[in-house]
Order: structure tokens, then C-alpha cells, then sequence
């Protein structure tokens, strides 16, 4: 497969998360659109699997989630609609959870519009509370993914050090949800060789305004995701504990980009429905995935 890749700007405007304030500091005050950008596009050939609409591996999260969850049932419904290869397609994503608090309001706010969406966890945050909202996300039929065991600058790390991160996040996961996670999201977007040769996943940045930062306003973030909206975009958000402007411009703007004709894939499913292979030796790291 042939993967066309066109960094536009690498502006670390990126996940730099209300779980750290480092570098925080030297970002503008005002939120800029531009973010990392990197578009995949993938070749005709390799488009053979995008009509299958991600049901594929949704039913085989589904079977695996049954046979590794505990005795308590679950009444939470499935999110359930089938992605059509033909509708602009967006895939919003959250970082920094998870917590009982501000994660649960997201998958309210999931459930309302009946959208799904990716998480890409902390390992420190995972816990016995935390560890629900976890478990609901993923029998929303959300994604649950890597974003490292402690927030920092991996880029630093002996390989050693890298592989004990992200194996740390992947164990949880399995634990709660019975799957094991193929996505990684770098902290604050920091990457190196080292961590492409010792991290078999693939490394997701995405399209960010600094929702981390409370002086951006709800409003502001409504209207960066109607604007930025686009086929194939990978929406960068936060669900740290206590982010509820995030909260409140998810329940603004989904209905308005619902209304405009787009529909709602997890990161899976949107690597899927643009026929791009999930491999754990690709030194991408990917904002967007168009279908060329
Ligand atoms: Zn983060």
C-alpha cells in the first residue's frame, strides 16, 4: 500500500493536555486552527476492505468484550449504525481520561446524538471508578486507546522505558474491555525513531483548538469543529477531568454536523472505511485519512 503523506504544518498546538502544564505557556492565548496535519492518502489498491463499514471488527470487539467481562451485566446499549462509504466522514477523539466525572458526561453526550467516538487513555488515570466509564465507552461501541501510562515527553526515554508505557495502558485496557488497543497517541505529539521501532501500533495526532486551555470558550469550540469539519478529518479533543466547555460544544456541534450530512466513525473504523492498513511498523503519524 502506497501511503501519500503531506505535513502541512507541525505546529504542536497539540494535545499539550490540562494534565501538564508544560509548554503550555509558550502557546497563544487565542487558539489556532492550524494544528499537526498529516494527510494519508491511500492507493486504489488498497481500498478492496472500505466498503465493510467497520462492522467487521466491531462484532469481533463485541464477542471478545462478552467472554472477558465479569459477572455484572451490562445494560448499556450499543451506539449501532452502519457507516456509509459515501457520507463525509469525521472521527472525533479524546484524550487524557479517563475519569467518572467529565468522561461519562462525553458519552452522554455520545448517546444523545448517537455518535461514536476514540479515547486514547492515561494508565495513570485508569482505576476502579475511572474504569467504568472506560468499560461504558466501549459498549457504546467507542474505541479505547493509548495515549501512554504517565503523560510525558516520550521522545526522552530509553526503549525500555517506552515499551513499559505503552504495554502498561495496553494491560488495563485488555483487562476492562477484553481488547487490546492498535492505536497510540504520543504525548504532546513528541516522537522520535525510538518510539516508532518499540511501539507496534500506529501513532494518531489529529486536529486540535487547544480545548485543553479553559480560556477557549465552548462557543470557539463548536465552531472549530463545524469549520475544520471534513471527509476523513481526526478530531482532537480532551476529556480530562472537568473539561465541560468540551462537553458543551460536543452537544453544539454534533447535531449542527449531523445535520450537514456527516457521520461519526471511530479511529478503527475510519482507518477502515479509507482503506488504510493499521500496522505496527508504520512511522506515520496521522490528522487525516483521505481516500485517493
Ligand atoms: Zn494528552
Amino acid at each position: 500500500m502506497k501511503v501519500r503523506l503531506t505535513i502541512a504544518s507541525l505546529i504542536a498546538t497539540l494535545c499539550l493536555a490540562g494534565c501538564s502544564s508544560a509548554n503550555t505557556s509558550s502557546l497563544a492565548s487565542q487558539p489556532d486552527e492550524s494544528s499537526t496535519s498529516v494527510t494519508a492518502s491511500a492507493s486504489d489498491e488498497s481500498r478492496s476492505s472500505a466498503g465493510q463499514t467497520g462492522q467487521d471488527t466491531s462484532a469481533a470487539d463485541s464477542s471478545e468484550a462478552v467472554s472477558s467481562s465479569d459477572s455484572e451485566s451490562s445494560d448499556v446499549k450499543r451506539i449501532d449504525y452502519e457507516l456509509d462509504t459515501s457520507k463525509p466522514t469525521i472521527a472525533i477523539t479524546f484524550d487524557d481520561g479517563p475519569n467518572a466525572t467529565t468522561t461519562m458526561e462525553v458519552l452522554d453526550i455520545l448517546e444523545k446524538y448517537q455518535v461514536r467516538a476514540s479515547f486514547f487513555l492515561i494508565g495513570t488515570n485508569i482505576n476502579d471508578e475511572s474504569a467504568k466509564s472506560v468499560k461504558r465507552a466501549f459498549d457504546l461501541g467507542c474505541d479505547i486507546e493509548n495515549h501512554s501510562k504517565t503523560h510525558s515527553y516520550m521522545d526522552k526515554m530509553t526503549a525500555d522505558e517506552i515499551k513499559d508505557e505503552v504495554a502498561y495502558v495496553n494491560d488495563k485496557v485488555k483487562e476492562i474491555t477484553g481488547t487490546t488497543p492498535k492505536f497510540f497517541r504520543p504525548p504532546y505529539i513528541a516522537v522520535n525513531d525510538t518510539m516508532y521501532e518499540n511501539i507496534d501500533m500506529t501513532f494518531i495526532s489529529g486536529n486540535g483548538c487547544n480545548d485543553w486551555d479553559d480560556k477557549v470558550t465552548a462557543e470557539y469550540r463548536a465552531k472549530y469543529l463545524e469549520k475544520k469539519a471534513a471527509d476523513g478529518v481526526i478530531f482532537l479533543l480532551h476529556d480530562a477531568e472537568g473539561n465541560s466547555k468540551t462537553v458543551e460544544a460536543l452537544d453544539k456541534a454534533i447535531p449542527i454536523l449531523l445535520e450537514k450530512g456527516f457521520q461519526f466513525a471511530t479511529i478503527s473504523e475510519l482507518f477502515e472505511l479509507k482503506g488504510i492498513e493499521i500496522s505496527g511498523t508504520d512511522t506515520n503519524i496521522y490528522s487525516e485519512l483521505i481516500a485517493g
